[in-house]
């Protein structure tokens, strides 16, 4: 979108103010708003411009070349409302809000951090208690970017205290809560080591009530509502540290192109040289991971993964960047003359916000074993008759039936090729002609009685991996079948 990158231009020299008055850049906002960005995802019918995830991190990346405070409040607003909205809202809710918000008329906030409910975001304490055709809520929500700001809140409270329904995720419930609600109030704003300008604070909710009417995907859909708005909100938040990277850059390359040292610009000294480079690639490799999570969520693919490791790699990638650009700069890069250094002190939220880079790894560990699930099927392994090594195999295994004599030779084969594992029971099933779950158990079993096989047992008690003992090897075939060695060996060694 030319005409963000040309607003961002213009109002460069307003964002940097901000970091001297601290104020927020109201004006800005509202023009941000009078060019209907605010509907960048919203759907042509309810007034937006419909130009998707990536219509929205391209005019997030510009704004956050301008300030943080800008792009956080501009994305922020997003990620309270328009993806809850758009995917679990009600025809009368996208009927009443989507047209305000793209209209820039409705600033949202999204409201899932309490004071002790951080990344533990199911443990959130607030509750909210339907009375009628009301709920009414009671707690606090802490870190809330635009606070007071904001018109639209969306807030996620307890809505159950019932075993069943924590285990099942079904406990919470999403609701769009208004400024002006009475008992609804600020409680605090931080004094933030970054995001200058930018309000960010705890909010008080004392017997809000709230119309059913407001509730967002139904009673007990608040954890799914949260997860996929948080989706979004990992994609669009990476998008808004690509500006910064780009200014810390321009910064970095400008600077040292003016400063003279050792008789030459700095810009000509390989060690600044190659940070520079790193600069560039970083950025390269970031906007490549922004862009493809953003298309993916266009597409309404599962975009978990990719969402996760954008929001991961991009802010810790940030954090060298605009460290790098600090250095190339020297000890002006540090001062407040040149934005840079605000750059920095906002690179440690980023880490933060939107679920910590710890949580993030979790994320991406979990999806990433779902998502590759076919992918990381371990393959058979067998000796190549003419090689006399150990390959993968892809051709079918030869069955035989689930009696102790098989299973065992089973194990002690597969010792043969993979010296140091335990087999999965799906290894064993595969491998047996009629694989009934009973039956292998009590085969194992047994032999783990006879001191043949030993099992363990995973998390609900269940047999999950096998091997054959020392024992099992041997009475499973002869010491000759387990004897391995490289040609080029010397016989002599072999006894
Ligand atoms: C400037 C700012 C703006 C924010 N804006 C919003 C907002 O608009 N709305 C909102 O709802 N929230 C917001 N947050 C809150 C933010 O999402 C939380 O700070 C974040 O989820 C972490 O929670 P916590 O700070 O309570 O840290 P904790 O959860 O207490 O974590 C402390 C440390 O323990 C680690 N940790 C915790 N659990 C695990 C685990 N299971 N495995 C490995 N490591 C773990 C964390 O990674 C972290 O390093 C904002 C925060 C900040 C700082």
């Amino acid at each position: 979108m030319e005409e963000a990158r040309v607003f961002a231009d213009r109002s460069l020299p307003v964002g940097e103010e901000t970091l001297w008055t601290r104020k927020f850049p109201v004006s800005l906002l509202k023009e941000v708003a009078s060019r209907g960005w605010f509907g960048v995802v919203i759907p042509g019918q309810f007034g937006g411009l419909d130009s998707g995830v990536t219509g929205a991190s391209i005019v997030t990346e510009e704004l956050s070349r301008v300030c943080s405070a800008l792009s956080e409040a501009y994305a922020v607003s997003m990620f309270g409302g328009v993806e809850q909205i758009l995917t679990f809202g009600t025809e009368e809710q996208k009927r009443t809000w989507l047209p305000k918000i793209a209209k820039g008329q409705a600033v949202g906030a999204v409201c899932i951090t309490e004071p002790f409910a951080g990344s533990d975001a199911a443990g959130i304490e607030t509750t909210a208690k339907k009375e009628g055709d009301t709920y009414v809520v009671n707690g606090k929500k802490r870190f809330i970017t635009n606070a007071g700001l904001a018109d639209l809140y969306v807030v996620y409270a307890r809505s159950s205290e019932k075993k069943e329904d924590k285990a099942k995720y079904q406990h919470l419930t999403a609701f769009l809560v208004e400024k002006g609600t009475p008992g609804f109030s600020v409680e605090k704003i931080n004094e933030l080591s970054g995001w200058t300008g930018l309000p960010n604070g705890t909010l008080d909710f004392d017997e809000v009530k709230v119309p059913a009417g407001n509730c967002i995907g139904g009673d007990g859909m608040g954890w799914k509502v949260m997860m996929a708005g948080l989706n979004f909100e990992r994609v669009v938040y990476s998008a808004g540290m690509l500006g910064p990277m780009r200014e810390s850059i321009r910064n970095a390359v400008a600077y040292s192109q003016r400063r003279l040292q050792f008789d030459r610009p700095t810009i000509d000294l390989p060690t600044n040289q190659a940070k520079l480079a790193e600069m560039f690639s970083g950025l390269y490799n970031c906007r490549l991971l922004v862009y493809h999570a953003a298309h993916l969520l266009d597409e309404h693919e599962d975009a978990m993964v990719e969402a996760s490791t954008a929001k991961m790699l991009v802010s810790d990638t940030y954090e060298k960047l605009i460290s790098d650009a600090i250095q190339v700069m020297g000890g002006d890069g540090w001062t407040r003359f040149y934005p840079v250094e605000a750059y920095l002190r906002d690179a440690k939220v980023n880490q933060i916000g939107a679920g910590t880079n710890q949580i993030m790894k979790l994320v991406i560990f979990r999806g990433g074993l779902k998502a590759m699930n076919k992918d990381l099927k371990m393959l058979h392994r067998r000796m190549n008759k003419e090689l006399r090594v150990p390959v993968s195999t892809i051709e079918p295994e030869t069955k035989c039936t689930i009696i102790e004599e098989n299973v065992l030779r089973i194990l002690a084969e597969d010792y043969v090729v993979n010296p140091g594992l335990y087999m999965t029971r799906e290894d064993l099933k595969e491998k047996l002609s009629e694989p009934e779950e009973l039956r292998l158990s009590k085969t194992l079993e047994a032999l783990e009685a006879e001191g043949l096989v030993k099992l363990y047992r995973g998390g609900k008690g269940a047999i999950d991996l096998a091997k054959a003992t020392y024992v099992g090897l041997r009475k499973a075939l002869p010491l000759e079948k387990y004897k391995w060695f490289p040609e080029w060996l010397s016989k002599e060694l072999i006894f």
